[in-house]
């Protein structure tokens, strides 16, 4: 099977490349791609000696493609190559792990080139979910979901029809029992620094704000055809259940493991075939508690926020989601204070208004505007 991955150098796409070395000669590398990072891509290229390799953009360094070439691997930069990878007739599946709005363009390429899509890039679901879902339907792609409370759900579906409920754990991140008069001096160090999980930084910030529950509810809604309203979101601070299923006979089906992202990959590069992961296996006696709480809405008000812009539909969770970007990339440049996040993107939601959502042009026109006001918002607060 020919694999592409995009977002190699990553959190995701270094878990990936671990599970496909514990498998030799089941996956063949087709492309690995990377934002800015060529060292980090040369490295990659060395060890998996992919057909091609992609960055964003034409560094300096001119003999750049001439040290790729040595690995058996083409140079390729900007945003068509990616797309071009990612829907390569050669290629069969597509690890979508490039991080935020960044990801959109070469997840719909592997999508409408039917490719088999294992999706990461939530942000794209978020975004465009109606229309990634029904270009995946024409296309006839497959999309299997790798974060991790998504594939729960995917690995506890056995009669749709008859799901009453779905539960989407969260960990409730760094800050889930400190006081609240103190969230507004927590630094980007602390927000990054997950008590269960190692991600990359954009996740990690929205895992402690909890919008990266809320960006997975529409994420659900989507992926499973389910309506908002049986979407709940339950903290459960071992990161241990990764979420459940709740059906009509009162039967609660969850999927269980440790906290590591490679259950989830291995899942999807497996699936249906189950193959080993390198994770660690659960030590049932050793965990002795498992626990569920309600989360606070004050604590994590963007939560709330994720629940009315899928409500609101059309280009709403594209605002959102752009805002949201904006607003973390500011608070890790130190340009905003963590209790800003929540409060840019309701004043963003509150500035522009939400259009139907008919064609991906119009989800990149809001994804533009929603950022230009979010960027006005930070200065205004800053000044
Ligand atoms: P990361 O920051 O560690 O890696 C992001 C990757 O995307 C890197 O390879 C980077 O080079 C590439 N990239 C960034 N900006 C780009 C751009 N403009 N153009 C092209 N490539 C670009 O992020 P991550 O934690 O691996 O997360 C990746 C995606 O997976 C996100 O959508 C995240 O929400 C999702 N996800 C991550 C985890 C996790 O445990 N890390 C869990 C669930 C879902
Ligand atoms: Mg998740």
């Amino acid at each position: 099977m020919n694999l592409a991955i995009l977002g190699a150098t990553g959190s995701i796409g270094k878990s990936t490349l671990d599970v496909v070395a514990r498998h030799p000669g089941r996956y063949r590398l087709f492309a690995l791609t990377a934002n800015g990072s060529a060292d980090a891509l040369q490295a990659l290229c060395a060890l998996h000696h992919p057909k091609y390799a992609v960055l964003s953009s034409m560094p300096e360094n001119k003999d750049l493609r001439a040290s790729f070439a040595r690995h058996g691997t083409e140079l390729l930069f900007g945003a068509k190559a990616l797309e071009e990878v990612a829907s390569d007739s050669r290629c069969d599946v597509v690890m979508a792990a490039i991080v935020g709005a960044a990801g959109l363009g070469s997840t719909f390429a592997a999508v409408r080139a039917g490719k088999r899509v294992l999706l990461a890039n939530k942000e794209a679901l978020v975004m465009a979910g109606p229309l990634l879902v029904r270009a995946a339907e024409s296309a006839g792609a497959r999309l299997l979901p790798v974060d991790s409370e998504h594939n729960a759900v995917f690995q506890c579906l056995s009669d749709p029809r008859a799901v009453r409920r779905i539960l989407l754990t969260a960990s409730g991140g760094p800050f889930r029992s400190l006081a609240l008069e103190a969230l507004e001096a927590v630094t980007p160090a602390q927000a990054c620094a997950h008590p269960n999980w190692v991600m990359g930084r954009k996740i990690s910030v929205d895992s402690a704000t909890m919008m990266n529950k809320g960006l997975e509810v529409i994420e659900a809604r989507w992926l499973f055809d389910v309506a908002p309203q049986s979407i709940e979101v339950v903290i459960h601070p071992q990161s241990i259940v990764h979420s459940l299923v709740e059906y009509a006979d009162g039967s609660m089906i969850a999927q269980l493991s440790n906290p590591d992202m490679r259950v989830p990959i291995a899942h999807a590069l497996g699936y249906p075939e189950r193959i080993a992961s390198g994770a660690r296996p659960l030590d049932l006696p050793g965990i002795r508690e498992l626990s569920f709480e309600k989360p606070d809405e004050r604590r994590f008000p963007c939560l709330p926020l994720a629940y009315a812009a899928l409500e609101r539909g059309g280009t709403a969770p594209a605002l959102l989601n752009a805002a949201n970007e904006v607003a973390v990339d500011a608070f890790l440049a130190g340009r905003l204070g963590f209790t800003g996040i929540a409060r840019v993107i309701a004043d963003t939601l509150h500035a522009v208004s939400a259009t139907e959502a008919e064609s991906l042009e119009a989800v990149m026109a809001a994804d533009a505007t929603a950022r230009r006001a979010a960027s006005t918002q930070i200065l205004a607060t800053a000044a």
